[in-house]
Parts: structure tokens; C-alpha cells; sequence
């Protein structure tokens, strides 16, 4: 989970990375009275998950409460790069001598943490990286080590921060890592952290993502969810607790296993090039145990999606064999029906693996008694998903 640049920044006061006072506002008339609380010259601030902010005009100094109503009238609303701006942060103004670069991020590449630094920050560092590579220090960080004052210390110099600066900086770069770390972040960045003309260093910008498998451990973490923006269909699949993605396409997809689920995507997105361009309406792995209920909660959610034309169900039997996972559809159905959601959209199963041919004489009859058409069985992964791409196209 990505934050805002006003998430981030609670994240480092909490843990002591320097940051100036703010607090963010909805509304002008919020940016206003926030100007007026802070005192003297702010800055506004779009608050959307995307960087280049300033660039796109996202970013505006106010000398005065009124002059910060005005600058976030003007941000509010504004589109950055297909993000619509509903929030901005009014935070003091700095006076700027430098610009720095600091960053902790999992390098899945390298299999390890990886510091980065440069004394050149304020720019994209994509492009620093690109363009005066030798400008930014990297530095493998072993997990297990951590960052400690010495291995702060080897960061800093090979950056090249300067004397004046050095110790405080060796400091922030200590403190980042406990954000990063107690925090279960994959990302903690600062661009830019600056030197102030009275030599202090505070971190002006924020960019932090969370580790989503520590949420369990992580009971803060929930807060920071933007609940508005969170597709409303992935938001009730998730109370479900099912694993399930949005996607653009036409044909709903179930599967179990997400190894399984992830190719069947791949053969529907293939399939469907003959049917004009049918694709996946989503990615759902209903897991190992594919019971009733988890398959009725996932029929559920990806029959109400409008988009959806038709349904592959694709269960490879194995722990849990075919007639159960037969019989978990077809109670399903029974469980869908009786809540009076609609049944209607045609449905494609293959299945094999263990039981396979029990588990399928089994949906036979219920397809041939109760359900009126809608289930069709294919025995092959690449025939149903023909089938089901040729059936979202013909709706
Ligand atoms: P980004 O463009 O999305 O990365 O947003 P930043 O928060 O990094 O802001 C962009 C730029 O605005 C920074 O690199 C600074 O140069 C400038 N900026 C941000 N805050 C201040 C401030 O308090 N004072 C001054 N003078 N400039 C600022
Ligand atoms: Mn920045």
C-alpha cells in the first residue's frame, strides 16, 4: 500500500525524522484557517499518490492564510498524471540551501535492503540515476544488520554529504531505517531532504510503501487505507477475505491456486483475441479448501460486477478433490439463489485432477436439472476458455 506524502510524513514524526509542522485539508476554507494556525509563509501541497507533483503545479507557496485559499482552490481538483487531487497538505514553508536524496527500498532483484543517497536530490532520481549515475550512492543493507551508526556512516560518505552536515544526517539515515523497519515498509523515500541556510535538515518531501502481508501485525496500517478509492468491488471482496484484483475485461474468472488462476488469465486474455478482444474481468484464487461458502462469496462478488458477461470457474482437484468442489458450486448456487442474486450469466467449469469424473457427473445433473442452461462443463483448461470468451462476446 502506497501513502500520501501527509501519511508518510506522520509515519517519520512518530519515529523522529525531522519534518515541518502541517496537517491536511479538503476543503480551501480548511487550507485557510491551517495557514492561519502554522503562521507565516506555507506551502500547498497535492496530496495524490504520484510524484512529479511540483512539475504538474501540485505544489504552491502561500506568504498568507489567504493566499493559501487561493493556492488550494487552484490544486484541488486538479488531475496529476490520472490522479484527481481531493486533499492537500499546508505545511510551513522552508528556506532552502540543499537538496538531498535518502531512500531504503527491498531490492527483490538482489534479494536484500538497498540504501540510496545522493547529495543532488530535489530531481527525479530516475533520472539522476540515468544521467549522472555516479551521483548516487547505493548501498546493500543486510537485513539482519540493519543500520546502525557505522553503516549509516559508510551511506553518508559514499553520497558525500558534507562536514557541516554529516552527523545529522547519520542520524536521519538511523532514524528512516526504524521507520522502515518497524513499520514493515518496502519503500521509505526522501526527495527532497534539505539543508536549511541555518544548516538544519528536514525532510520536505515523504514517500513510504507498506508491506501489505504485515498487516496482521500492523493494526495501525488500516487507518491509512483510502477507503473512497479503493474500488468499491475489491472493498467487499476483501471483507470476504478473498483474493481478488479488478480487471478490465468481460469474463469472470475463479480458479484455485494462484499459479492456476494467473494462466487462466493468460489463456482467456489469449482466447478471447478471436472474439474481439474478450479479456478477464478479474483475478480471484478462492485457495486450496474451494468450500461452499468461499465459492458462493466469490460467484457473489463477480456476478454483481456489470461488466461481467460470463464466468469461468477453472478448479484443478487435488487435497480437496472435484466432487466436493462440485458439490461447493452447486450449494452455491442454492446459497446465491436463496440471498436472490441474480443466476443468469453463463458459466463455464472445467474441472480435473482428483475425482474429476465424479465431480463433473455431479454438476451434469445439476445442470441438466436445476440451473436452466447456465452451467456448461468443458474438460479442457484452453476449451473452456474459448467457450467462455466465445460466450461474453455473443452477449
Ligand atoms: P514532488 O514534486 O511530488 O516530489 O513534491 P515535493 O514535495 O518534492 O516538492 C517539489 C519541490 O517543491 C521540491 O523539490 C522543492 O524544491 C519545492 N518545495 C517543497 N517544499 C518547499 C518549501 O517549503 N520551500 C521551498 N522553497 N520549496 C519547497
Ligand atoms: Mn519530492
Amino acid at each position: 500500500m502506497d501513502l500520501m506524502e501527509y501519511q508518510a510524513k506522520d509515519l517519520f514524526a512518530k519515529h523522529g525524522v525531522p519534518v515541518l509542522p502541517g496537517s491536511v485539508a479538503e476543503t480551501s476554507e480548511q487550507a485557510r484557517r491551517t495557514a492561519e494556525e502554522i503562521g507565516g509563509q506555507v506551502v500547498v501541497k497535492a496530496q495524490v499518490k504520484t510524484g512529479g507533483r511540483g512539475k504538474a503545479g501540485g505544489v504552491k507557496l502561500a506568504e498568507n492564510p489567504a493566499e493559501s485559499e487561493e493556492k488550494a482552490e487552484a490544486i484541488l481538483g486538479m488531475d496529476i498524471k490520472g490522479h484527481t487531487v481531493h486533499r492537500v497538505l499546508v505545511t510551513q514553508a522552508s528556506d532552502i540551501a540543499e537538496e538531498y536524496y535518502v531512500s531504503y527500498l527491498l531490492d527483490r532483484a538482489n534479494r536484500t535492503f538497498l540504501a540510496m543517497a545522493s547529495v543532488e536530490g530535489g530531481v527525479e532520481i530516475e533520472q539522476l540515476a540515468v544521467e549522472r549515475p555516479e551521483a548516487l550512492a547505493k548501498i546493500p543493507v543486510d537485513p539482519l544488520a540493519g543500520v546502525d551508526a557505522a553503516k549509516a556512516a559508510e551511506i553518508a560518505d559514499a553520497a558525500g554529504f558534507g562536514a557541516d552536515v554529516r552527523d545529522q544526517v547519520i542520524d536521519v539515515l538511523q532514524t528512516l531505517w526504524t521507520v522502515f523497519t518497524s513499520e514493515d515498509a518496502t519503500l521509505v523515500e526522501v526527495n527532497p531532504l534539505v539543508k536549511t541556510p541555518d544548516g538544519k535538515i528536514v525532510a520536505l518531501d515523504g514517500k513510504v510503501s507498506l508491506d501489505e502481508n504485515a498487516e496482521f501485525r500492523q493494526e495501525d496500517h488500516a487507518a491509512f487505507e483510502d477507503k473512497a478509492a479503493a474500488d468499491p468491488l475489491e472493498a467487499r471482496a476483501k471483507e470476504k477475505n478473498l483474493n481478488y484484483v479488478k480487471l478490465d475485461g468481460e469474463v469472470g474468472i475463479i480458479g484455485n491456486g494462484a499459479g492456476l488462476v494467473m494462466s487462466t488469465l493468460d489463456v482467456v486474455a489469449y482466447a478471447g483475441e478471436d472474439f474481439g478482444g474478450v479479456k478477464p474481468a478479474n483475478f480471484l484464487d478462492i485457495g486450496g479448501g474451494a468450500s461452499a461458502e468461499v465459492m458462493a462469496n466469490g460467484l457473489e462478488i463477480i456476478l454483481s460486477d456489470p461488466a461481467v458477461k460470463s464466468v469461468f470457474v477453472n478448479v484443478f482437484g487435488g487435497i480437496t478433490a472435484c466432487d466436493a468442489v462440485a458439490n461447493g458450486i452447486v450449494h452455491a448456487f442454492d446459497l446465491l439463489e436463496k440471498r436472490g442474486d441474480d443466476v443468469s450469466k453463463p458459466l463455464v467449469v472445467r474441472l480435473d485432477g482428483n475425482n474429476a469424473d465424479e465431480g463433473r457427473r455431479i454438476l451434469s445433473e445439476f445442470a441438466a436439472s436445476a440451473a436452466d442452461g447456465v452451467i456448461e462443463q468443458v474438460d479442457t483448461m484452453d476449451g473452456a476458455a474459448r467457450r467462455a470468451a466465445e460466450l461474453a462476446a455473443a452477449k
